[in-house]
């Protein structure tokens, strides 16, 4: 602060804003706060106190602290909690920040707000003044308002590689509906098609009539601009399905401009333009949608072929599972991790990593981890009847474990298969996803856990995230990411790095299974560490069933160099 009056204005300020504001000192001690956090304290004095006396819940007041101690060591932080959290302020989303003061004292900033009173702002855009009476959607005023408020939020969190898309949706023939059928049915037919593409884009998205029979979707939050493409597509499909009047089919046609935030502008005027040459474009050139941006509009198309390919190799059961062993440091195959494989008719075996993330944005991930489930359940009741102390991992991905449904799909899927071991399945979960995903998804975990099936952390160490989490995830084992197996010859320090990861997770009373053990060398240095189970092409790549099933009734050891 400069000087004394400047200060006092802004603290009189931040007594002014609707979210409750307090900063901490490096033992989660508050020193400072807006009244509004006074206010819902319970004893209204706050300062001097610990996070944990100004929250009730102790267990919230665990987490906060855990919120505060990431942000005093320099690490924003943020969560959404079910209810309130302090008092009787309606307050559920947090955020703390990271203060670095330059005489070395710490602080950490909690900023507390209240979320359902943002989504009354979107409530409130639905009253007459920014609605179209026609069709019901927001109108042209609404959508300067909401576009340049989209773009703000964009650019504030710019760095998470989120886009903001403007969809110019031109309709047609209506002209020729309204000489036909009259003005009525032609209005109707409109309001119609607005309901129709708003049913199908995301409760978060927007549609606004812009002027006549042009609408504009806006999609403010996109992980990647070519999913603009397959939102595009999926309203130039709803529109086109045909109405029916007086015994003829009536259908609308409809062009698609795209313009995209970051790529084509960050100003609200110009993406509305861009999209807008981007539809006279795409109906000169009778195409269903063009991007305003030709290299992307030429890398969307390849992902919806893809995409197609995709869903055709899916139904065709092109997709298959192979079986990694995993292992006792002594070799024996203990288990095996299903991993997803593409046998595609022209470019052969296809790896994941050429298709999971394509799947996961095109929201195929889910169908594909259910047959991969269904599979593996299968495979693994038919193992254990020879075999009873087998066990076989599954990869789960995040969208998976924030569906509400996994936990009665995974039991349906065991009671399906007749398996009745359920803790012989484990299901493994990326730790960097899960982190983000965590706080929806404990629940989840804790059920499956409930339901008797493990869950594993996949891929530890390569997140954000820091042990001190593990506590609050109920999982069972922790998979070390390859990375570390890959690291271990080059020097002694990585391998000491190595050994005490697995100490410290084995001292959390959880196994750990350290993964990408491929070389022999790599083999001498791990042997020796506390590790349950190994990993790695060391001991074998991932392989079809029937070569699983031919070497658990072999040795069952590993590797198969000819020596056993
Ligand atoms: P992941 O779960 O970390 O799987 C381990 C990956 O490491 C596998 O790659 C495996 O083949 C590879 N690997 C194993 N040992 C070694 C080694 O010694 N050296 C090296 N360089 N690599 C090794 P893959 O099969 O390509 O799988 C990649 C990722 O795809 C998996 O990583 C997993 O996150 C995801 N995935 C695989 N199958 C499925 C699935 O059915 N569903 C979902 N959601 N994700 C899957
Ligand atoms: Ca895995
Ligand atoms: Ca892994």
């Amino acid at each position: 602060m400069t000087d004394d009056a400047s200060f006092g204005v802004l603290e009189f300020a931040v007594d002014h804003l609707p979210d409750l504001v307090a900063v901490f000192d490096t033992n989660q001690i508050c020193v400072l706060c807006n009244a509004p956090f006074r206010e819902a304290s319970p004893e209204r004095s706050c300062v001097g106190k610990e996070i944990g006396d100004l929250c009730e819940d102790v267990e919230r007041g665990d987490y906060l602290r855990t919120m505060l101690r990431s942000s005093l060591g320099g690490v924003q932080d943020e969560y959404t909690f079910k209810d309130a959290v302090f008092g009787a302020a309606p307050h559920r989303s947090i955020r703390t920040l990271p203060y670095p003061d330059a005489e070395n004292a710490n602080y950490a900033v909690l900023i507390a707000t209240d979320t359902n009173a943002q989504s009354g702002i979107n409530d409130k855009l639905y009253n007459y003044e920014y609605q179209d009476p026609t069709t019901g959607l927001l109108n042209r005023r609404s959508l300067q308002v909401v576009l340049e408020r989209e773009l703000i939020r964009s650019m504030r969190g710019k760095d998470d590689g989120h886009a903001v898309a403007v969809l110019f949706v031109m309709l047609k023939d209506f002209k020729h509906i309204n000489q036909v059928h009259g003005h009525q049915i032609g209005d109707l037919l409109l309001e119609n098609t607005g309901l129709r593409i708003r049913d199908t884009v995301r409760k978060s998205d927007y549609v606004f009539r812009w002027e006549g029979t042009n609408l504009i979707v806006l999609l403010p939050d996109i992980t990647q601009v070519t999913d603009a493409a397959l939102v595009a597509e999926k309203i130039h499909n709803v529109v086109s399905v045909p109405y029916r009047f007086n015994n003829v089919d009536v259908a609308p046609r409809c062009y698609i401009g795209i313009s995209v935030y970051p790529d084509d502008s960050s100003r609200a005027e110009d993406l509305v333009n861009r999209a807008n040459s981007a539809v006279i474009e795409s109906e000169k050139q009778e195409l269903p949608f063009l991007m305003y941006d030709e290299t992307l509009h030429q890398s969307s198309i390849e992902r919806l072929v893809m995409r197609t390919s995709l869903m055709r190799a899916f139904e065709q059961d092109e997709l298959k599972l192979y079986f990694q062993p995993i292992c006792t440091i002594d070799g024996h195959v203990a288990g095996a991790e299903a991993l997803i494989r593409w046998e595609h008719p022209q470019r052969g075996l296809l790896g994941p990593d050429e298709f999971i993330e394509l799947a996961e944005d095109t929201r195929l991930i889910g169908p594909i981890d259910k047959v991969a489930l269904y599979q593996s359940c299968r495979f693994l009741a038919h193992l254990l009847e020879r075999y009873p102390d087998f066990f076989l991992s599954l990869n789960m991905s995040a969208t998976d474990l924030s569906d509400n449904h996994l936990v009665s799909v995974v039991q349906r899927a065991m009671q399906a298969t007749s398996l009745v071991q359920t803790h012989r399945l484990k299901l493994e979960i990326t730790e960097s996803r899960s982190m983000q995903a965590a706080r929806i998804s404990l629940d989840a975990m804790q059920e499956l856990t409930d339901l008797g099936v493990d869950v594993w952390i996949d891929d530890f160490g390569t997140g954000m995230s820091s042990l001190s989490y593990l506590k609050y995830l109920p999982a069972t084992t922790v998979k070390i990411d390859r990375e570390f197996a890959m690291d271990v010859g080059e020097n002694e320090k990585e391998a000491a790095y190595l050994a005490g990861i697995i100490d410290m997770v084995r001292a959390r009373g959880m196994d750990c299974i350290v993964e990408g053990v491929s070389t022999f060398d790599q083999f001498e240095h791990i042997r020796n560490m506390s590790a349950d189970y190994l990993q790695g092409y060391y001991f074998a790549k991932p392989m079809a069933p029937e070569k699983l099933e031919e070497l658990l009734a072999g040795s069952r050891k590993l590797p198969n160099d000819g020596t056993t």
